[in-house]
């Protein structure tokens, strides 16, 4: 059918939340139109997020390791050099191929995919200015708001995607800085600091906060910021910037403690704004329909993902909760079960994070200092790499277990592990937390030796008894 008929389902934003939407809403036997403004689906995680940035990541650490790393393992290499825009090349190629799969996606499961701007003019219509430059009106039963977010700016910084950039203009630098300055310490500044780090340029890393992360557990935060130190990344906490100066070659921030203080300056060759993202709801008509935001901007949802507003729904970034790609494939899902007379479910409290450095920070459930708020008695059972005979064999066994669980019960409250792979050892400790296992649960499960996911398994153990290996 064409755009124009009348949809079940009307998404606004291919993104993680929209396409995913899309695609099961399809699959559930709606008519589906999916409206994307890019020109190209995937939404910020496949075009200039979670994709591009896992890529560069990849490239750079193994640039790295053939610097670094193979000479312990008894492998010679000689010259060895970044070619930077191969590098590109093939993070662009990566993207290309998957933006094309979702087309392919769509295709295979029947929805329309309309390329242009989106905007609300009532409950059941969206007029979209198309990328060619025309106008349509796609209407629907049901509409979802899937627009997601975009880069939080920072008052009095500038970025032109040149010198300053945001996390967009990080994933595509023509050159490699000599100094490199990010603002603001979480998962998407650490990453891209990373990446530039190992490709050689001096990282420092500005920080208003006391902590990095704040949201990661504190034990294993520490141990993470002693591990980028070891790599040479540069921290300043509790420190802010108070002016930018461009005028020069390169920038000149100036640096103020954040409860205030003497000024310093700190030059950099790019800077790299990463202080958050804001969801993005710009020229959606959302006030000339009445749709209610909360007062950072979010649009408000109840727990079927629908708006104050009958047959409005919204998903993604641009509704609260974790801002991961992940989340927003759920919300999608849940989100159009229930359009379909279904019942969905997202359960926030179990939405792993992830940050993909070197090593990897990967988390579920409750931090330590979440579970002393929450007044439980618990037991922490711990297990280092440094003990892990795989991690010892491939000469990589930096970081640790961590399991939190419920003193009485040993239910399991949180697993935190830093180790390479990190994101992908979390999962057995996801399925834990969904189905409420106890630590002695997973210490009884037989793991594959060796494994460094035998570390999940000794964490366990020490957490109501004891580890064998340490
Ligand atoms: P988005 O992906 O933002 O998609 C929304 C889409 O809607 C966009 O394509 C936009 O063009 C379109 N749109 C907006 N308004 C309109 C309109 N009016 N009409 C038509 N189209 C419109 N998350 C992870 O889980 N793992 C990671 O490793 C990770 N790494 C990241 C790295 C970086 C550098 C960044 C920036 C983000 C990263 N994220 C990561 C976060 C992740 O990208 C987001 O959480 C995710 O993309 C949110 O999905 P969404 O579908 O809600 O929105």
């Amino acid at each position: 059918g064409s755009a124009s008929d009348e949809n079940d389902v009307v998404i606004i934003g291919g993104g993680p939340g929209g396409y995913v939407a899309a695609i099961k809403a399809a699959q559930l036997g709606l008519k589906t139109t999916c409206i994307e403004k890019r020109g190209a689906l995937g939404g910020t995680c496949l075009n200039v997020g979670c994709i591009p940035s896992k890529a560069l990541l990849h490239s750079s650490h193994m640039y790295h390791e053939a610097k670094h790393a193979f000479a312990n393992h008894g492998v010679k290499v000689s010259n060895v050099e970044v070619d930077l825009p191969a590098m590109l090349g093939q993070k662009d190629k990566a993207v290309s191929n998957l933006t094309r799969g979702i087309e392919g996606l769509f295709k295979k499961n029947k929805v329309t995919y309309v390329k242009g701007y989106g905007k609300l003019i009532s409950p059941s219509e969206v007029s979209v200015e198309t990328v060619e430059g025309e106008n349509t009106v796609v209407k629907g039963k049901n509409i979802i708001i899937a627009t997601g977010s975009d880069v939080k700016p920072l008052p009095g910084v500038t970025i032109d995607e040149k010198k300053i950039v945001s996390s967009t203009g990080a994933l595509s630098l023509s050159e490699i800085p000599k100094k490199l300055v990010v603002i603001g310490a979480g998962y998407i500044g650490l990453e891209l600091g990373s990446v530039w780090g190992r490709l050689g340029s001096e990282v420092t890393v500005v920080e208003f906060a006391s902590d990095i992360v704040p949201s990661m557990d504190g034990e294993i935060r520490k141990q993470f910021q002693r591990s980028l130190e070891k790599q040479k990344m540069k921290f300043m906490l509790k420190t802010k910037v108070v002016g930018v100066d461009t005028s020069g070659e390169g920038v000149k921030l100036t640096l103020e403690p954040s409860a205030g203080g003497d000024q310093t300056t700190l030059e950099a060759d790019v800077v790299l704004v990463s202080a958050g993202r804001a969801p993005f709801t710009a020229g959606l008509g959302l006030d000339e329909i009445g749709v209610e935001m909360d007062k950072m901007g979010r649009i408000s949802v109840n727990e079927r993902f629908g708006t104050n507003v009958p047959g409005v729904f919204a998903i993604g970034d641009v509704i609260p909760g974790p801002m991961l790609a992940h989340k927003a494939e759920e919300d999608g899902v849940a989100c159009v079960e229930y359009i379909a007379g279904k019942v969905g479910h997202v359960d926030y409290d179990l939405v792993p994070g992830v940050c993909y450095t070197h090593p990897e920070v990967a988390s579920i459930g409750k931090t330590e200092e979440q579970v002393k708020t929450m007044g439980v008695e618990y037991r922490v059972g711990k297990f280092p790499f440094m003990a892990n005979s795989r991690a010892k064999a491939i000469d990589n066994a930096e970081g640790l277990v961590k399991i939190i669980a419920e003193k009485e019960s040993d239910k399991i409250l949180g697993v935190h592990i830093m180790s390479p792979n990190a994101g992908e050892l979390i999962h057995e400790a996801v399925l834990a937390l969904q189905y409420g296992a106890s630590s002695e649960d997973i210490a009884r499960t037989c793991h594959a030796h060796p494994t460094m996911s035998e570390a999940l398994k000794e964490a366990a153990m020490a957490t109501y008894d004891k580890a064998i290996h340490i």
